[in-house]
């Protein structure tokens, strides 16, 4: 039985304790090679190019040596602004090789947007595809601290050509750089936690590598380890630059010895397509992509002929929809499994056990992860089972911190090592999760982040706002829409909210768009601080629906 043990209400993990590794990602990597070699690691769902386990090996040490050879060095940063393709596993584990932290920017951000992250991490070197040469060059503008853009594609006039990087001989690969398993990065991914504008979120290696060992324990997934007659294969929809597709795929993934299809960006055809042709064993999704499978009217069911698991995490699956997906694909044997997670957690923390008797809970603890109920209105009493408060976590997952921003990582975790989630939770007998609520500003659009505090920055520069907030709010499709409240200044009365949305949607990447609406009004609602009381304003919508 691996339900939760529940001690002063503090809740336990009932899974026995994972062993806990002092390895480096690279170095795990190079273990798994060692067990699936002539297995296919990464395979592209386009084009079909692909590596082995042993060409992956091969590549990392080739593109290590060839970054030394550039004087690239242990502690420099280097970001990878790139969509899901096979060799972003080069880029990633070649750079940690030789001890750069990795920072992870989603690709169809704005110029501005990436050069705001690659800024704050001081990148000194950008591994992209070809087609964003362009959008690449004005980042490298922007951003000065860049000195070389590494580009995957035919050689190209200001840009260092990956491909030529992969002829290196290899002779200045160092497989023992010095690195602190417990402290150093291992990658920065983004994400403004309870408040704020993003930040880098710091995963060691210790962190990431906690959690792929937590995610494979026996009785927490159905997936298994390659054999010569069994292999994984998983789609890579879900984008490699979010904690959930790099760590919670990708690295779980290589530890399974598993076969990674990766797709480049969303749509539904070529989804569906690589559905048909690779047969994959667990599809990895979020709730917006269940409405795909539940919506479609004629899915071809071949391609779920080998489908043991979907498994949803980033934003809440509810139970109707859990459901319905059951319904669609009408096999009781087929698991639909709900995880949840943060980035700042790397990210997995619950998992719905292996049967489909919890559906809208988003799960139990994983291997060496404890949690606490803390109430909402005193902020200390720990709360028992089926009382809400705001969730807190403890265990090997836990992000280091914030880079370079020391208060907001003591605003996020305790001196004891707790970490705040800004989730309003509560759990019940059995040591099931449900989450109820958001404390923290954050807004998830199909899964994606979006940081009220950056859409209210720019509100904040157009001539006619005196004051503007933005809240999420419910959407079927999305999960949650941004939508902003705003006050004009005086005599500036006739500005449109056409002419305010089109503001603020020209200078963001489309998911951060303002789809859910511009409303005007008198003033905010606000405490006595002075703070912006979106709760109110959440429920001042709710009411007028
Ligand atoms: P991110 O850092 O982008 O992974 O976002 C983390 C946040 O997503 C959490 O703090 C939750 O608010 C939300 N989230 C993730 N998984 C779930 C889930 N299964 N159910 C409800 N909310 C979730």
């Amino acid at each position: 039985a691996i339900n939760s043990r529940i001690e002063t209400n503090m809740v336990s993990s009932r899974h026995s304790d994972c062993p806990l590794h002092g390895m480096t990602m690279v170095h795990r990597f190079f273990d798994n090679v060692s067990r699936y070699s002539k297995q296919i690691a990464l395979e592209c769902g386009i084009t079909g190019r692909k590596y082995t386990y042993e060409m992956l090996a091969h590549l990392i040490r080739r593109y290590g040596s060839a970054l030394t050879r550039a004087g690239f060095k242990k502690g420099q940063v280097m970001a990878i602004v790139s969509p899901n393709v096979p060799e972003f596993a080069i880029a990633l584990l070649g750079a940690s090789a030789i001890g750069m932290p990795v920072a992870l920017v989603n690709p169809t951000f704005t110029p501005a947007e990436i050069a705001r992250q690659l800024s704050t991490v001081g990148a000194t070197a950008v591994f992209g595809v070809a087609p964003m040469a362009e959008l690449l060059k004005q980042v490298a503008q922007l951003c000065p601290s860049v000195r070389r853009v590494i580009l995957l594609g035919p050689p190209q006039e200001g840009f260092v050509c990956f491909q030529e990087m992969l002829q290196d001989s290899g002779d200045l690969f160092n497989e023992n750089v010095d690195i602190d398993v417990m402290n150093d990065t291992f990658v920065l991914p983004h994400s403004s936690g309870t408040t704020g504008v993003p930040k880098n979120v710091m995963l060691t290696h210790f962190n990431v590598g906690s959690n792929v060992t937590q995610n494979i324990h026996p009785g927490t997934s159905r997936n298994q380890l390659a054999t010569d007659q069994y292999q994984e294969t998983h789609i890579c929809l879900l984008p490699f630059f979010h904690s959930y597709g790099v760590n919670g795929i990708m690295m779980i993934g290589f530890d399974l010895g598993a076969r990674l299809v990766t797709l480049p960006r969303f749509d539904a055809a070529s989804y569906l397509k690589a559905i048909d042709d690779y047969k994959p064993t667990l599809l990895h999704i979020v709730p917006t992509l269940a409405y795909l499978f539940i919506k479609h009217p004629a899915l071809k069911m071949d391609g779920f002929e080998r489908l043991h698991t979907i498994f949803c995490a980033a934003s809440p699956l509810g139970e109707k929809t859990a459901t319905q997906l059951q319904e669609k694909f009408n096999r009781p044997d087929l698991l639909i499994q709900q995880g949840y997670g943060l980035t700042e957690t790397s990210p997995g923390v619950a998992q719905t056990p292996l049967n489909n008797d919890t559906f809208g809970s988003c799960g139990r603890l994983i291997s060496r992860t404890k949690a606490k109920v803390i109430d909402l209105e005193d902020g200390v009493t720990t709360l028992g089972p089926n009382q809400q408060g705001e969730l807190y976590l403890a265990g090997p997952q836990i992000m280091k911190g914030y880079y370079n921003e020391p208060e907001a990582t003591k605003e996020m975790i305790s001196e004891d090592g707790w970490l705040r989630t800004g989730d309003v939770a509560y759990y019940d007998e059995e040591g099931n999760f449900y989450i109820v609520d958001r404390l923290k500003e954050l807004i998830k659009v199909k899964g994606f982040q979006v940081a009220p505090a950056e859409l209210e920055d720019i509100l904040g520069t157009h001539p006619a706002i005196a004051e503007a907030a933005v809240i999420g709010i419910p959407d079927e499709h999305a999960g949650e829409l941004p939508r902003a409240y705003v006050v004009k200044k005086a005599g500036m009365e006739s500005v449109s909210d056409a002419e305010i949305r089109s503001f603020v949607d020209t200078k963001v990447s489309s998911h951060k768009q303002i789809k859910g609406g511009v409303q005007f009004c008198d003033a905010l609602p606000k405490n006595n601080m002075g703070k912006v009381l979106r709760r109110e304003l959440r429920a001042q919508f709710s009411q007028s629906k």
